[in-house]
């Protein structure tokens, strides 16, 4: 049974939904909570925070970074991490600046290669303001979308945004364990999200999470809208082996538009019993107490 969905986008990273659309629309599917974990910003959680109350939904601060590992994107969640901290602020604000000007970069290929758009295009789209959103190539395909020039995100990304495409450039990226360092330096829960989308074997897996273990990494995502059955059974008997909390969620980003298949998600439509959450809260307070000193 889905109590919490643990993996959300809003409109501060590349979602299309404002914070209080995915309180409205998770009351209306039953949660009992959830996770809003954007890309590299922390940006929409205090009003997340007051939405909670509004809504009677429990909420999970949470954050999704992007970082690397031997050339491959490992996207590491964080949960309960300390969001009013102004150093960690900070330090994600670069990264945020940091998008928008690989952005501008993006912008100079698609012009040169004859596709009329430009900042202001993208900055129509929700959550494409440059003052406090992350922002990424999702908007720039749905810009392209709005325009014409494709039918979907799959045929815009497969010919363009990709990476390695014409239009494709790169951006500061972590390493995936300095990203695991970051979340518990500011009291989170670091948690590797969607194994199963690695494109590695079974066993090289197993490795990798085994080396993620080793320097601190607390969770695996072993639910989400990509993982087949096959692959969560898997990712248990991991998570069994390293013992990891176990987490789940959507990935929603857009209605009718899930990241990568057809099929249509929801919020809600991947997530954990409440069960995970209980444990993942005595684990965090257990942290915390130890770090406090008082036990
Ligand atoms: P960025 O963070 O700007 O590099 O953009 C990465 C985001 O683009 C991912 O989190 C997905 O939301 C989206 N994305 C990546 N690949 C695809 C794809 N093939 N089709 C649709 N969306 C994608
Ligand atoms: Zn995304
Ligand atoms: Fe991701
Ligand atoms: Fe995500």
């Amino acid at each position: 049974m889905v109590d919490y969905d643990l993996h959300i986008h809003s409109c501060f990273s590349d979602g299309v939904f404002e914070p209080e659309e995915i309180f409205d629309i998770a009351k209306k599917n039953g949660l009992k909570g959830l996770a809003i974990t954007d890309h590299d910003t922390i940006n929409a959680l205090p009003l997340c925070e007051q939405l909670s109350i509004k809504y009677s939904l429990n909420f999970i601060p949470g954050i999704e970074l992007s970082t690397e590992y031997n050339n491959m994107e490992i996207h590491i969640l964080g949960y309960y991490l300390d969001y009013n901290n102004k150093e960690l602020t900070s330090i994600l604000e670069g990264m945020r600046l940091d998008r928008i000007n690989r952005i501008k970069k993006m912008l100079l290929k698609l012009n040169t290669l004859g596709y009329d758009i430009s900042l202001s295009d993208i900055c129509n789209e929700p959550g494409a303001d440059l003052y406090g959103n992350a922002i990424g190539r999702p908007h720039v395909a749905r810009a392209l979308i709005k325009k014409g020039y494709f039918r979907n995100m799959s045929e815009v990304f497969n010919s363009l945004l990709g990476d390695g495409k014409p239009a494709f450039v790169d951006r500061f990226k972590l390493n995936t364990v300095e990203g695991i360092n970051l979340i518990k330096k500011y009291n989170g829960i670091p948690v590797l999200a969607h194994a199963g989308l690695i494109k590695i074997g079974e066993k090289q897996l197993d490795d990798l999470i085994k080396i993620f273990s080793n320097n601190g990494l607390m969770g695996l995502e072993i639910y989400h809208s990509e993982h087949r059955e096959y692959i969560s059974y898997y990712l248990t008997k991991l998570a069994n082996k390293y013992k990891l909390l176990v987490t789940g969620g959507s990935d929603f980003h857009s209605p009718g538009s899930p990241n990568s298949s057809s099929k249509e998600i929801s919020i809600g439509y991947r997530g954990v019993p409440e069960l995970e959450v209980n444990r993942m809260k005595s684990f965090i307070n257990k942290l915390r107490e130890e770090k406090n000193g008082t036990i």
